[in-house]
């Protein structure tokens, strides 16, 4: 990366007053040496945020976040460093120097490399069009493509012959093997891509530095990649990024798919600002990139068991991301198998639909949380707890920590104890039977056959269908009893106290008190057998 020389900074630092600078987005005063205003780095309603002019920098004793006029101006635009110097030249006006020059070699070197590239991109770009590309051709239409998307992203066809390696001639063999177009052999130099349509890889810049092909006659791997070079690396590209940056920055979101076709076929069909990892697992790195851009981003995984994974690793890695002014959602397909089938099945408002129900990062973690560990159980409670404070404690942002932390500390109250809030829910003055009921029975018949059995008399009283796709309840055995009885004396106390109301109807006739105070007994015992059967519980 280029490098502006410290003079240059010491310059801007000089030129710009830090108070300026910040003022732009927080309003600040003075108090004595120092300016003072709410941090715009965490959430707060009193001032501790302080600006100190004279040595030109910021301090927050809320969060600790400090710095100079290019950190504030990194993080709060949300860009890099050269943006951030390339912004302040402008407001000091004055011109940018030139970049600290890379070695007249490098340059060179960089140049061959992008023109090799970029020569072969064209060179397989003709190859499609020709009878020898005819299969690629009619594969890459089949799934969608218009003569239009294949113009934009350079798709083209590698032939089976070493057509790179023949037309590069007179290249010299290392500036060619530095693209990793070619290899060396033990019977002189062959391409790396043979029968292979290909997606030409882009630098941020919009150079092409690398390619991906995908194999034509079902051989696997599917696809592959350009190996990295001195201009590629995998783990740092996000395919089809440089398309997509001014889109992200207009929706003021990113969108990750898993694949590059599902890329296209997202960006051509009205979501610009999509991305995708290069056939490879998502990096820190990959982030890193994105959140320079945007922090708001939304994960679009195919909904199988596979995407569930991945998703699951995204959340790992993107939680060092996390922000106050971060929304990560996870938004997974259904309905098809990734989002180019959905487009080319069920259109955009399809597309609209699965990416507008996509879950919050805080309630995908949790669900995670739920789905991993059996947390109707002490020793699952305990794993899950463990598992989601493993998490959090990636969240570099304290403030924001906590407040995931207290969250969560109230879903598990609330969820985790479910139990516990049922029985509080089966009050003696619910008289009838409540979807929940109906779902805890179908759970319980379900779940426990032996129980079944057992109350299979009482249960049946209830005549409500049962199916097996069931909530789950987190409901064990004995607690699944205990549900059981509590509720047989509270459908017992009902009707006990619908018969004290005929008892004493009839007493108002025929002076009859004894039978009702017997009622009274019955009742009281029942009630003293229930309040102790849910005392247990609390326990
Ligand atoms: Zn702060």
């Amino acid at each position: 990366m280029a490098k502006y020389d410290n003079n240059f900074t010491d310059q801007l630092r000089e030129r710009l007053s830090i108070v300026d600078v910040v003022q732009r987005h927080v309003p600040l005063t003075r108090k004595g040496e120092n300016y003072w205003g709410c941090c715009p780095f965490h959430n707060e309603k009193t001032p501790s945020f302080s600006v100190r002019e004279d040595k030109g920098f910021y301090h927050c004793f809320g969060c600790g976040k400090s710095g100079d006029i290019i950190s504030f101006t990194m993080e709060m635009e949300h860009i890099d460093f050269m943006a951030a110097i390339t912004e302040l030249a402008e407001m000091a006006g004055i011109p940018l120097p030139e970049i600290k020059q890379k070695s007249q070699e490098q340059i060179a070197a960089e140049e061959t490399y992008i023109t090799i590239t970029t020569d072969a991109a064209k060179i397989y770009a003709e190859k499609l069009f020709t009878p020898d590309g005819a299969h690629a051709l009619e594969y890459i239409r089949g799934r969608g493509f218009t003569d239009e998307m294949i113009k934009k992203y350079g798709i083209g066809y590698a032939p089976k012959n070493n057509i790179i390696s023949n037309k590069f001639v007179n290249t010299k063999q290392d500036k060619l093997i530095a693209t990793g177009l070619v290899r060396r052999g033990e019977y002189g130099m062959y391409d790396f891509f043979r029968d292979k349509l290909m997606f030409p890889i882009f630098n941020a810049r919009g150079q092409i530095v690398a390619f991906s092909g995908r194999s034509l006659d079902g051989s696997e791997p599917k696809y592959i990649n350009t190996t990295d070079t001195e201009m590629f690396h995998k783990r740092q590209t996000l395919f089809g990024f440089n398309f997509a940056r001014e889109n992200i920055h207009r929706a003021n979101r990113a969108i990750i798919v898993e694949g590059q076709i599902d890329a296209i076929q997202m960006q051509c069909n009205g979501f610009g600002e999509t991305v995708a990892p290069l056939g490879t697992a998502l990096t820190e790195d990959h982030i890193a990139i994105l959140c320079k851009a945007n922090r708001n981003i939304i994960f679009c995984f195919d909904g199988d068991g596979a995407g569930q994974k991945a998703a699951a690793r995204a959340c790992g890695i993107v939680l060092p991301f996390l922000r106050d002014n971060s929304d990560v959602r996870f938004a997974f397909v259904t309905g098809g198998k990734d989002p180019d089938e959905i487009l080319r099945k069920s259109g955009k408002s399809e597309m609209d639909k699965i990416i507008n129900n996509s879950m919050p990062l805080v309630d995908f973690l949790w669900k995670i949380t739920n789905t991993n560990y059996l947390v109707s159980t002490p020793s699952g409670k305990t794993q899950a707890e463990k598992f989601l404070k493993s998490q959090l404690e990636k969240i570099t942002d304290k403030t924001l920590r906590a407040e995931y932390e207290h969250e969560y500390d109230s879903r598990k109250f609330n969820e985790w104890h479910k139990w516990k809030k049922k029985s509080e829910q089966i009050s003696i003055d619910v008289p009838d039977i409540e979807l929940t009921t109906k779902n805890t029975l179908n759970f319980i018949v379900n779940k426990y056959p032996e129980l079944a059995e057992r109350y299979g008399d009482f249960i049946s009283s209830f005549n409500i269908d049962f199916d097996t796709n069931v909530p789950d309840m987190n409901l064990g055995f004995e607690s699944a009893e205990k549900y059981l009885i509590s509720l047989k004396l509270q459908k017992y106390l009902e009707k006990l106290t619908i018969d004290r109301k005929q008892l004493i109807a009839d007493a108002l006739k025929n002076n009859n008190p004894d039978s009702i105070k017997e009622i009274d007994d019955k009742i009281k015992v029942a009630k003293e057998k229930l309040e102790r059967l849910l005392d247990t519980n609390d326990r």
